[in-house]
C-alpha cells in the first residue's frame, strides 16, 4: 500500500461525493494499492477492508483517532482519543483470498465465506424500492455467503435456516473477522456509566478526507492567488514545501 498523491486523493474525494460510503472506501483503497486487481478490496472481508482503511488513514493522517460520543445515561459529551494500532488486529493490510469456513450446529452443517463489500453493495442495491421490499437483508446476505447448508442428507435454502443457526453463523463470522466490528470501551466521567461504542472507520476516514480536501483547496487558492501557479503545480509540491510557501504569503 502506498500513500496516494494529493491529486489522486483529491480525485477520489471529488468523484465520490454522492457515492455509497462503501464505494468511497473502496475507491480510496484502490488509489492506495494500484498493484492490486481493481476488484480485490471489494472481494475482501469487511475486517480486511477496514484494516486496510485504518492503515491508509495512518499513512495519510497519522495513527491518532478521535471520536466524540454522548453518554447514554446523562448526555455528557465525551471525547475519546485512541490509536489505530489499538484496534487493528491484522498488521498485514493487504486483502487475501477468501477462505471457505464451516459451522456445525444442532445437526446443521454449513459452509460459508465471510461477507464482503461487494455483498454489502449488492444488498444496498436490493434495498431500493423497485427491487422489492419483501427481502430481509440478513437472510439475503446469508444466501450470498452460504455455499452449502445441510441437515442430515437434505440440502437447504440458506434463507430458511432457523434463527439460532443464523446466530451461530454470525458469531462464527465475527470470530473469523474480528476487525469487522470494532468497539471502543467508554466510561462517562460524570455519572460513571460504562458502555461500548462501535467505531466505523469507513465514515471516520471519509470525514478526515473531506477536511483534508477542503483545507488543500483553500491552500491552492491562497498560493494560486499569491504566485499565479496552476493547480497541478501546487498539488505537485510536497506538503512541506507547500506549507513553507503558505507561511511566506501569510495564509
Ligand atoms: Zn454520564
Amino acid at each position: 500500500m502506498i500513500a496516494p498523491s494529493a491529486d489522486s486523493l483529491l480525485r477520489v474525494w471529488e468523484d465520490h461525493q454522492r457515492a455509497h460510503p462503501v464505494q468511497r472506501a473502496l475507491a480510496a483503497l484502490c488509489a492506495a494499492s494500484p498493484e492490486l486487481d481493481p476488484g480485490a478490496w471489494a472481494a475482501a472481508s469487511i475486517g480486511e477492508r477496514d484494516g486496510g482503511l485504518l492503515a491508509l488513514h495512518e499513512s495519510l493522517f497519522g495513527s491518532e483517532l478521535c471520536t466524540t460520543a454522548a453518554c447514554p445515561q446523562c448526555g455528557e459529551r465525551l471525547e475519546s482519543d485512541f490509536s489505530a494500532r489499538d484496534i487493528r488486529s491484522h498488521p498485514d493490510a493487504l486483502p487475501g483470498p477468501q477462505r471457505s469456513l464451516r459451522v456445525q450446529q444442532a445437526g446443521y452443517d454449513i459452509e460459508y465465506r465471510l461477507p464482503t463489500s461487494d455483498d454489502l453493495l449488492q444488498l444496498a442495491g436490493a434495498g431500493e424500492p423497485e427491487r422489492g421490499a419483501e427481502s430481509d437483508p440478513e437472510r439475503e446476505l446469508l444466501r450470498r455467503c452460504v455455499s452449502r447448508a445441510q441437515l442430515a442428507d437434505s440440502v437447504l435454502d440458506p434463507a430458511s435456516l432457523p434463527d439460532d443457526v443464523v446466530a451461530g453463523i454470525a458469531a462464527d463470522m465475527a470470530r473469523h473477522d474480528p476487525d469487522a466490528d470494532v468497539r471502543i470501551a467508554l466510561e462517562c466521567p460524570v455519572c460513571g456509566t460504562a458502555w461500548q461504542m462501535r467505531f466505523d472507520i469507513v465514515s471516520y476516514f471519509w470525514g478526515e478526507l473531506d477536511d483534508w480536501a477542503q483545507r488543500l483547496l483553500a491552500d491552492v487558492h491562497a498560493l494560486a492567488s499569491a504566485y499565479g501557479w496552476s493547480e497541478p503545480a501546487i498539488l505537485a509540491l510536497s506538503p512541506t514545501r507547500r506549507q513553507i510557501y503558505l507561511d511566506m504569503v501569510g495564509a
